[in-house]
């Protein structure tokens, strides 16, 4: 008989799962027959990818030697609105690899990092990939609970993470409150603000690097894979003091970021006309959306970034089951530490109207189900 390797996997790792994607189209194609399924799963941007980046690959004359690990120039242009400087931005492959150069960096086994439940499922696997001890705190009201994160800061937390606008619940945490919340925190302890929705705030919206600007050990991180339509060629960055994106640099793989996502990003950033567009399609669907909510008397938490948590009156998993047949992916709540909620992604008014019309059919199904089912 061959021995087991059991021996061989870290402990850290045992008992683990890895990150479950949403259900991908081809999946659905394939399983139902549905030639076009409406994907409204993974807040990407329905509108596609920012033509001037698009224009901009094709351009990329050759591949075959390896670009600039710096990227001076992109980081100058990221700089430049902030009056920054290079050295506070740091680059990565999707903004998922600078979550985990935070933990290569600054998280050493049972270290504690404190981050709300649910949010961003990736920062508890990362914790868990490095041996950090996560404490998790509950929304109050779908809402960070920044009073109850800061009473469990302790002497081993190293990192706090809020994600402002927070994944799953589409929810943000009033300015005040995050500027008090910063300046309570430890002047020795990382603040990570993950900003990946932030293009699609109002002018209510906090700015994570007017947070940076006040205290130091502040970490904002942004991605290309929403507004802009980037997702599939990776790439996130983050604004911090010099002295963390040093430290962030040390873990970092050399060239991480490819030349295919520089080039599209450099020329995405100054498509004034594209992220007019995805914002403005944006709010118009929230309103489709949310309007259709009332009306059904079904709650959703107010959004502020691309994707809406809606609650239905049957386990998620099934709702999400009952929409998938009828040819639309949203994410089911279950996954996500969310039950009885599915989160929707805003797409093309047409897509959203193919949503609500399936979601309105099955409400009343859902509704007209006897008491007994529903256990
Ligand atoms: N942070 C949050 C809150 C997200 O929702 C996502 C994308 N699902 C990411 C980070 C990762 O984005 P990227 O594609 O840049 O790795």
């Amino acid at each position: 008989m061959q021995p087991s390797l059991d021996r061989l996997l870290r402990t850290s790792l045992r008992g683990f799962a890895p990150y479950k994607p949403g259900t991908s189209v081809d999946e659905v194609k394939r399983r139902y027959g549905f030639e076009h399924p409406v994907k409204l799963s993974q807040n990407e941007n329905p509108l596609g990818t920012s033509p001037r980046a698009l224009a901009a690959m094709q351009h990329i004359a050759a591949l075959s030697d390896y670009d600039e690990d710096d990227h001076r120039t992109l980081k100058e242009r990221l700089a430049r609105p902030y009056v920054l400087d290079v050295g506070n931005v740091i680059l990565g492959h999707g903004s998922n690899e600078l979550v985990m150069l935070v933990f290569g960096a600054f998280v050493d086994p049972g270290d504690e990092v404190v981050l709300a439940t649910p949010t961003f499922s990736l920062f508890r696997k990362d914790a868990q990939v490095v041996g950090g001890t996560t404490v998790e705190v509950p929304l109050r009201d779908g809402v960070h609970d920044l009073d109850a994160m800061l009473a469990a800061v302790t002497p081993k937390t190293k990192v706090v993470f809020v994600c402002d606008p927070n994944n799953p619940t589409g929810t943000r945490v009033a300015r005040e409150a995050l500027f008090a919340f910063a300046k309570a925190l430890p002047s020795d302890v990382l603040l990570v603000i993950d900003q990946a929705y932030r293009e699609y705030m109002d002018a209510d919206g906090t700015d994570g690097v007017d947070v940076l600007r006040v205290r130091p050990a502040t970490l904002v991180l942004r991605t290309a894979s929403k507004i802009y339509g980037l997702a599939s060629v990776r790439f996130g960055y983050g604004y911090a003091s010099p002295q963390i994106v040093a430290w962030l640099d040390r873990v970092r793989l050399p060239f991480n970021v490819a030349r295919p996502a520089a080039v599209a990003v450099l020329a995405a950033l100054d498509d004034d006309d594209f992220i007019a567009a995805s914002v403005a399609n944006n709010e118009r669907g929230m309103r489709q959306l949310g309007d259709a909510f009332a009306r059904l008397g079904v709650h959703a938490y107010p959004s502020a970034a691309n994707f809406v948590a809606v609650e239905v009156p049957v386990a998620a998993e099934d709702a999400y089951a009952a929409l998938l047949e009828r040819g639309v992916i949203t994410r089911s709540g279950d996954g996500l530490g969310m039950p009885g909620r599915l989160r929707v992604t805003v797409g093309t008014p047409e897509e959203n109207a193919a949503f609500l019309d399936a979601f309105e059919v099955l409400l009343a199904t859902w509704r007209a189900r006897p008491i007994e089912a529903l256990t």
